[in-house]
């Protein structure tokens, strides 16, 4: 399963089966303008703060890489776009000016984090860290959207994210952490959040896990259709949800594909899927399938070998080379081979030179070495001195041949 992240579990515990659309049907969403805002301006401040010496770029610069980077996708019409630009432009000028003449090269920009939570797999990004001491840290998270309360920041659960990760993955304690409000050019800032806090998103991370993974399952059993709509999800999910469930499908892509909403747009349609993700889904079904034949083979190849041991075992017990089961039969054969290991090689071969034998084996070596050792008529001087060098390693083969094959 995909690692987790913070808008990821928020989706979830909004609509369960707007996550599977989302992440595991990969149905492509329609394009938003406040996305693409947001990238723009988080692109912009990145540029600015992502210099390796001082100075930082001046102004010009930080606008010139804004428009130069400027995202095109899902605003309605030019004349939005260009509304929206504009207001960039001036958050930048702002935030410029009033940053400017304290400007330090922040320890991380975009700092991006891969975190086992209890065995789960966590991922994501933070805006900016700074060092505020040898062992200290401050977190700083953007935002361009709606302005926020004085206590978001001593709430949210992705600052409280990111201080688990900082500090399990820097080995840095977190000092303070900061939502900033870009429109307003406005901090929001909390101590580091409460070990109690800590523990409750391990939970709720665990918990959205176990889910997924139980619904995962039902489904791949055929017991459910579908991951539950918002309508069905767990009570402690819609407790933790943020918005109604109404506000939340209103503003779902989804609707005419999703089961809750039949009775508006009829049955749903299988979801669209994109070229490019067919053919990831062939390649991804081909290696399972290699992966499972592959786990089967060695299963099978460990089986048969502890069979063949145990046979092996029981005919040298008896004394026999050949036995017979009802439907194949088994001959065991003894072989010896010599290793001399690669610290005798030059001395294997001058003992063989100077005895007159070179020629024997002259070719694939190891071969004829192993052809020259079984020659009853070796002289026993050479052969000794060759077995002081060596070791005889002994193997048995085991030929498996259906009775009606045999000959
Ligand atoms: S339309 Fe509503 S129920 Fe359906 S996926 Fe979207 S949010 Fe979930």
């Amino acid at each position: 399963m995909r690692p987790l992240s913070h808008s990821s579990i928020g989706m979830y515990i909004e609509c369960p089966m707007k996550w599977h659309f989302r992440y595991v049907q990969k149905v492509p969403e329609k394009p938003k303008h406040f996305f693409s805002f947001g990238k723009s301006i988080h692109d912009a401040l990145e540029y600015f703060y992502g210099v390796k010496t001082l100075p930082p770029p001046s102004i010009e610069e930080v606008l010139q890489y804004y428009s130069d980077h400027w995202l095109t996708e899902g605003y309605k019409d030019p004349k939005q776009e260009a509304e929206y630009k504009e207001q960039g432009r001036a958050i930048l000028r702002e935030y410029h000016k009033k940053h400017i003449d304290q400007f330090r090269i922040p320890y991380f920009v975009e700092y991006g984090f891969n975190l086992e939570v209890d065995g789960v797999k966590v991922t994501g990004f933070v805006d900016r860290i700074d060092k505020v001491g040898d062992d200290r840290i401050a977190i700083l998270d953007y935002k361009t959207g709606k302005a926020f309360p004085k206590d978001a920041a001593v709430l949210s659960d992705q600052l409280t994210m990111y201080q688990m990760a900082c500090e399990q993955l820097l080995g840095m304690k977190v000092e303070r952490l900061t939502l900033y409000h870009l429109p307003s050019q406005t901090p929001v800032t909390s101590e580091p959040h409460s070990q109690s806090q800590v523990d409750a998103l391990r939970e709720r991370i665990v918990k959205v896990h176990s889910d997924i993974k139980g619904n995962l399952a039902k489904l791949e059993r055929a017991e459910i259709k579908h991951f539950p709509t918002v309508f069905e999800r767990s009570p402690e999910f819609s407790k933790q949800a943020k918005v109604s469930a109404e506000t939340t499908c209103h503003w779902c892509d989804f609707k005419p594909l999703c089961p809750a909403w039949e009775h508006a747009y009829g049955k749903p349609a299988a979801a669209p899927e994109p070229e490019a993700l067919k053919d990831d889904a062939k390649i991804a079904k081909l290696i399972d399938r290699y992966g499972k034949l592959h786990d089967q083979l060695k299963e099978l190849e460990e089986k048969a070998e502890e069979l063949k041991d145990q046979i092996v075992a029981s005919l040298g017990e008896k004394g026999y080379v050949r036995a017979f089961g009802e439907r194949y039969s088994a001959t065991v054969r003894h072989d010896e081979r010599w290793e001399f290991g690669p610290e005798n090689k030059k001395t294997v071969l001058d003992a063989i030179r100077g005895a007159g034998y070179w020629d024997r084996v002259t070719g694939p070596l190891a071969a004829k070495v192993q052809e020259l050792m079984r020659d009853p008529g070796l002289p026993m001087d050479l052969r000794d001195r060759l077995q002081r060098m060596g070791k005889k390693v002994e193997s048995a083969t085991l030929r498996i041949k259906k009775v009606s094959e045999e000959s």
